[in-house]
């Protein structure tokens, strides 16, 4: 993960000046709800972020249709790495809060193309519980999704 942090209030955020032209960015694709354009860090060539056009700090932030809208353009842009660089792989990630690892907060997806021995690590601890716990958080959630 990048080590630059952007805590900048809504409006005045990296992206937020981005998406308004403010400072400039080598943009890919634009809609009405989004912004893809490339990530500085370019982890592999064809790395994108697509960031919602409006400030939200997380996919909690977002409305129902931004976050689709964010992932049909993270679909779009994905073909068109395709084609254009042709990665054996392809991973999209979207970090949420400091412990989630996020570093803008402003709502962003990363597309990132993949190649074998390209450096990226995500460490991920298998704890695997007994069955009535997975059965418990099934339970609380469906609790939690149900119409009230
Ligand atoms: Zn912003």
């Amino acid at each position: 993960m990048p080590f630059f942090v952007d805590t900048s209030p809504p409006g005045q955020c990296i992206f937020c000046r981005l998406i308004s032209r403010a400072i400039p960015a080598a943009i890919v694709f634009e809609d009405e709800q989004t912004l893809a354009f490339m990530d500085l860090g370019q982890v592999n060539p064809g790395h994108v972020l697509v960031a919602s056009k409006r400030h939200a700090a997380t996919l909690l932030d977002l409305s129902a249709e931004e976050a689709a809208a964010v992932m049909r353009t993270a679909h779009h842009v994905a073909g068109a790495i395709a084609i254009t660089f042709d990665p054996p792989g392809l991973t999209l990630l979207q970090a949420n809060g400091q412990e989630g690892e996020q570093t803008v907060f402003h709502f962003h997806m990363h597309v990132v193309p993949r190649h074998s021995g390209d450096g990226i690590t995500l460490t991920w601890p298998r704890k695997e519980p007994a069955r009535e716990v997975l059965e418990d958080h099934a339970r609380r959630l469906r609790q939690a999704l149900a119409p009230q």
